[in-house]
């Protein structure tokens, strides 16, 4: 450094001795541009991430983006009224909803704001919308069963209270009526429910609503509503604030289950979002974090242990898929972050075969050391018995005369096909659901016709709640059918199809 260097240096530092920061000026900014529902603030270098700021006119933003000399925030609310120049306040807080049992029965929407005009919310506490999961050490492996009292789930593809599961598939297939069906499936049960719809038709949530109210399931569930026609941002929080609501139960002791529809709805609002930040885009003009978008959300649900209390937070996030491509970027996303997948396919629900779970596709990795033992005695050999139909059926397509074992397994195939049909928001208890796979694992399915599986079922099912209650109480005691119980059912069984026959040729 030559002398004239350090002089101008020093005559500097001499020149600006005196002057005191304002300590306030680093909690205050400059609005520097806007457009889009994005501001680009300069001045405001302590902020967070994830911070709420607010501008003039009451607009809240939240802080995304923190760049060396600017700070981009994502508006809640709209730009119209944000100039350049404007002043921007910091509020010190992360984006936070009040959460406790205030919020079952009622909607809100992605702040937590109640939008059913039912007044007020008298929230207890508020909690930050974005948390670290819960640690290894916190957790415990599934062990109790969550039922959805859907047959071809509860049997074959079994869901246990903190996982993860998994609905995936094409654009009107029965995935919303899956995950409503399993809301319906827990009254009466204990568990708190969370219906949070992204991206969706303003008219498929009151759908949803109206339902849940239709069959009494509103008093136990809060349904966070963020509709397609709003910003962004609020699609892109909302799931973070159903699962804060859902943490405070699940901390509480409580058991949850959480619905996310749909999370791709949800990374097309964060690709959005991503895009006006001018981040980079990476495959699908996804942002490189979108993995880390949807697994940090699902981390969040769990099976805590004792020692924490014991709660759990089961969530059902849904996928759609183009013409059943599930290699896509999301999809293939989503399904490794989860315990599983039920495939629906869009061929079978459109033949008839309704709910759509491709057996074959589906799996639940965890959920099987919580399912029943009743279920399992049942249904153990259902799966196997349905890929071998699968099979047999594409290989008979060529052939003309089948030999008669080939037939019979064809044959079978379609009783078991007939029997896990079942009609959208139907619930079936579990008892009822394991007369049901009886039927199967006991060789009564194959003595009737195939149009009359589904009527025999019912009317079994009737008999049974109305003269052999003292059974189902036995196999409700605690789910195991030991040799007398299953004596007994046969002998129920067997007469009751005697009589369903009678009565069919009468
Ligand atoms: P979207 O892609 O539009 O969200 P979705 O995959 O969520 O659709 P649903 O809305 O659940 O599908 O169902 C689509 C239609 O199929 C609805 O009219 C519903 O009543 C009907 N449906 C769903 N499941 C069944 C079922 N098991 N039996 C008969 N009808 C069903
Ligand atoms: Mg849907």
């Amino acid at each position: 450094m030559n002398n004239s260097t350090e002089n101008i240096i020093e005559r500097l530092k001499e020149q600006i001795k005196d002057v005191k920061f304002d300590t306030l000026s680093e909690d205050i900014g400059k609005v520097f541009k806007v457009g889009d529902g994005i501001a680009f603030v300069r001045g405001l270098n302590d902020v967070l991430s994830g911070e709420m700021l607010r501008f003039d006119h009451d607009v809240y933003g939240l802080a995304l983006n923190l760049e060396e000399n600017q700070v981009g925030v994502v508006l809640l609310g709209s730009d119209t009224s944000i100039k350049e120049g404007d002043t921007v306040y910091r509020t010190n807080h992360v984006i936070e909803v009040g959460v406790g049992d205030a919020l079952l029965g009622r909607v809100v929407n992605a702040l937590g704001q109640p939008i059913d005009g039912m007044g007020e919310l008298n929230t207890v506490s508020v909690r930050p919308i974005e948390r670290v999961a819960p640690g290894v050490m916190t957790r415990q492996s599934v062990n109790q069963p969550l039922h959805t009292g859907i047959k071809v789930i509860d049997a074959m593809i079994p869901i246990g209270k903190g996982q993860r599961e998994l609905i995936i598939g094409d654009r009107q297939t029965g995935k919303t009526s899956i995950a409503l069906n399993a809301i319906l499936n827990q009254k009466g049960q204990n568990v708190k429910c969370i219906y949070v719809a992204i991206g969706q038709k303003a008219s498929t949530v009151a759908m949803v609503v109206e339902k849940l109210k239709e069959h009494d399931a509103l008093d136990y569930t809060v349904v966070v509503s963020s509709t397609a026609s709003e910003l962004a941002p609020l699609q892109y929080i909302a799931p973070y604030t159903g699962c804060a609501m859902g943490e405070y139960w699940m901390d509480n002791g409580d058991d949850v289950l959480i619905v996310y529809d749909d999370l791709s709805k949800h990374a097309v609002a964060y690709r959005t979002i991503s895009l006006l930040l001018r981040r980079p885009a990476g495959r699908e003009a996804y942002p490189g974090d979108v993995f880390y978008l949807h697994s940090r959300l699902l981390e969040r649900s769990a099976k805590l242990n004792e020692k924490y209390g014991g709660g759990s937070m089961t969530a059902l996030p849904i996928i759609e898929t183009q013409a059943g491509d599930i290699s896509a970027y999301i999809p293939t996303n989503v399904i490794s972050i989860t315990d599983g997948q039920l495939f629906l396919n869009l061929d079978a629900f459109n033949s008839g075969m309704r709910p759509a779970v491709d057996s074959g596709m589906s799996v639940s990795r965890v959920g099987s050391a919580a399912q029943t033992k009743a279920m399992k005695q049942v249904s153990s050999s259902l799966k196997l018995e349905l890929a071998t139909y699968h099979e047999l059926l594409s290989f008979a397509q060529f052939s003309s005369d089948i030999d008669p074992t080939t037939q019979k397994a064809i044959d079978h195939g379609h009783r078991i096909t007939e029997l896990l049909k079942q009609g959208a928001l139907t619930k079936i208890s579990h008892e009822l659901m394991i007369i049901s796979m009886f039927l199967n694992k006991y060789g009564y399915l194959d003595q009737l016709n195939v149009k009359d599986v589904a009527p025999f079922e019912k009317f079994l099912h009737k008999r049974f709640e109305a003269s052999h209650q003292d059974i189902l109480d036995r196999i409700k005691e605690n789910y195991v059918l030991d040799d007398a119980l299953v004596e007994d059912i046969k002998q129920v069984v067997e007469n009751e199809l005697e009589s369903f026959k009678i009565a069919e040729h009468a």
